[in-house]
């Protein structure tokens, strides 16, 4: 992967595409500034050389163009803390104040652009919008993992403009690619994939396609239901998806052709109610009363899905095991993160990605007990379904 370091950036403006989509609260400060702080390695490479930085990026989903909530002045502050160097601000991206001040940028100096949503080519993926952003920079540097599966003018369309050894990829890029193409392409066996979260539907194409990588597939949280329902079982009033019984007992015989170990949970915590102080006791996976519903997993499958974690040497981590939002159904998902973080201890090599896992792993304070956090949700799982993204694709040819 051609990232910044095969680039010397003396004397060239970095037109570069950041994730700079962050949180702000109520006075439109920011909360959390780990996107921010994550491109900051590829924005200091830049300066080292003696180059100057054009940025740009999105904020929020504005519906109606120029919004004071989803201004990207109100982040100025925190980008020219974090790298140290005063940053310029242009109130449009393509405007002609924009131009000017790209213009007369000067080496070590650096620009953020408004918000690029605020003009609705930018999603649309506008060639000539792409082609007015790309007059910013004479290189194009994609470091917005977090949007790379989207085709958007300055996603992707823009690197067309620029030629094959005037575009790279940031370090936030090159790190993510790498560490889901050891996942995927490189993994030592045996490799673990665990599946929680929600919805059956938003995973059916992901357990697809690991089916062809992974040896173990386990399934937790919520979509469990579905594959217990579609073996017979009976699931009370716990998160099922009728319209996918078919497709859960078909991925079942998928993974016994194929000779991948597929782990549905045996037992469950379950509650009276959807609330983290609703009467709760355990029961067996397929025999959950009427009027009762599954939200964690019970003691017999936490052991299980460690056993199996533990045996590991490469592990992929999306979505939660149960409701661990609330303390009462949390031990589950806590469990599967310490034993990745074992596991992680003893050599093996886990990805964690997709937001709830993230926010799971972020909750208990383990994030850098795993070997990778992935900053792109969306992404990282179109990544595992297509086997690329249009922000790679764009820069790769
Ligand atoms: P997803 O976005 O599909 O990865 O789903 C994440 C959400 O699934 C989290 O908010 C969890 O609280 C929820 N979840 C996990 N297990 C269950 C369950 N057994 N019943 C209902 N919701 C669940």
């Amino acid at each position: 992967m051609k990232t910044v370091d095969s680039i010397n950036f003396s004397n060239k403006r970095a037109l570069i595409r950041v994730d700079f989509n962050v949180p702000l609260n109520d006075k439109f400060e920011v909360t959390d500034e780990t996107r921010i702080k994550a491109a900051i390695p590829t924005l200091k490479k830049i300066l080292k050389d003696g180059g100057s930085i054009v940025l740009m990026s999105h904020l929020g989903r504005p519906k109606e163009g120029p919004t004071n909530k989803y201004s990207l002045k109100h982040i100025v502050a925190n980008v020219s803390k974090l790298l140290g160097t005063e940053v310029q601000f242009a109130e449009d991206c393509i405007g002609a104040d924009a131009f000017s001040r790209s213009a007369a940028l000067k080496n070590g100096q650096v620009l953020l652009l408004e918000n690029l949503r605020f003009y609705k080519e930018e999603e649309k993926g506008d060639e000539s919008f792409a082609e007015k952003l790309s007059k910013h920079g004479n290189v194009y540097v994609n470091d917005a993992f977090g949007t790379a599966h989207r085709a958007h003018a300055s996603t992707a369309v823009i690197a067309k403009f620029f030629k094959a050894d005037a575009k790279c990829f940031g370090y936030v890029m090159a790190g993510e690619v790498e560490s889901i193409n050891k996942v995927l392409n490189n993994a030592e066996k045996p490799f673990t994939a665990i599946i929680g979260g929600a919805k059956v539907s938003d995973k059916i194409m992901i357990i697809e396609q690991l089916m062809n990588k992974a040896n173990n597939i386990l399934i937790g949280g919520g979509m469990a239901f579905t594959f217990v329902k579609a073996m017979g079982g009976q699931i009370g009033k716990s998160l099922c998806e009728d319209d996918r019984l078919d497709v859960a007992k078909q991925l079942l015989e998928k993974a016994k052709v194929k000779g991948v170990n597929i782990y549905i949970p045996t037992d469950a915590v379950i509650a009276d109610n959807f609330a983290n102080d609703a009467n709760k006791k355990e029961c067996k996976i397929n025999e959950i009363p009427e009027g009762w519903m599954g939200l964690d997993a019970g003691p017999e499958t936490v052991k299980m899905n460690n056993d199996v974690i533990k045996n590991s040497k490469t592990i992929l981590w999306n979505g939660p095991m149960g409701v661990f939002e609330m303390s009462s159904f949390e031990n589950g998902t806590k469990q599967a993160a310490l034993a990745i973080v074992e596991a992680t201890k003893n050599g093996a090599y886990s990805l964690i990605g997709g937001g709830d896992s993230v926010a799971a792993i972020n909750k208990y304070s383990l994030a850098d007990k795993v070997s990778y956090v992935s900053t792109g949700g969306g992404a990282l799982l179109e990544y595992i379904e297509q086997g690329s993204l249009p922000g790679v694709k764009a820069i790769e040819g």
